[in-house]
């Protein structure tokens, strides 16, 4: 069986890292030594080897060997944008589309809001499950996760923009071509109301269908992502 090597994220991939102090508490618990192997990652796509080259009570340096190919990331970014949920939705959301790829998670206002806003230590909390995903899934990215904004302030420029709608025709594995950035948008529990599906539609947006069946709102943006991660690329 493979050897599980542990990730290390760094600020930038260079000859020489030091080691971030909350970082530094992992390589002490795992009781890593000097010469131990590690990968690292930058969270913004560029990942590599390195070796443990010191190891102090108070810091750790790192050597990077070399850079390897960010293997866990799709030929394009994927941006989320789905409406503000209940409770601890968001949360395991974010973990799980984080797992199945997404590069940025922006979340969204919509007509018929299950909430009005979110406090800035929500959005906090919700970046934390999105970094400790993306080590756990081994992803180079840690998606950003944006503060909501109004759905019309999408910006779709130069993206392919997919929303989730009961009822359309066009299937989602079908428009994702991988020649562009892709976005999916995903509604809240009482759906997408006629003015936002306008504003989608003035946007250039397809609508998609995620099957016969009505997905609860924080099931759809995982069934739109897994239908991606399930073509294999
Ligand atoms: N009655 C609402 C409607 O007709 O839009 C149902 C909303 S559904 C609970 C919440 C969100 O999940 C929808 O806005 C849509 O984005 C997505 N969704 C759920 N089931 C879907 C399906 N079968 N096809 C496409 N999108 C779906």
């Amino acid at each position: 069986m493979a050897r599980h090597v542990h990730r290390v994220r760094v600020s930038a991939l260079t000859p020489k890292m030091d080691v971030e102090p909350a970082e530094l508490r992992h390589l002490q618990v795992l009781r890593l030594r000097v010469g131990d192997a590690l990968e690292v990652f930058d969270g913004e796509g560029e990942e590599g080897r390195a070796e443990l080259s010191a190891l102090s009570p108070a810091s750790a340096t790192l050597t990077l060997l070399g850079r390897t190919e960010a293997a866990a990331e799709y030929p394009q970014p994927v941006t989320l944008a789905i409406a503000l949920l209940k409770g601890d939705k968001l949360s395991d959301v974010v973990r799980a589309a984080t797992e199945l790829g997404a590069a940025r998670i922006q979340l969204l206002h919509t007509r018929y809001a299950d909430v009005p806003d979110i406090g800035e230590n929500k959005l906090t909390r919700l970046r934390r499950v999105g970094e400790e995903a993306a080590r756990q899934s081994q992803r180079s990215v840690v998606p950003e996760v944006l503060a909501p904004i109004k759905l019309g302030m999408l910006d779709l420029d130069g993206q392919l923009g997919v929303y989730a709608h009961p009822g359309s025709r066009l299937k989602l594995a079908e428009l994702v071509k991988w020649t562009q950035p892709v976005t999916l948008i995903s509604g809240p529990e009482g759906g997408f109301a006629p003015e936002d599906l306008s504003v989608l539609e003035r946007a250039g947006c397809q609508g998609a269908t995620l099957g016969p069946r009505i997905l609860r709102a924080e099931t759809a943006p995982l069934a739109m992502l897994g239908a991606l991660a399930a073509s294999g690329v």
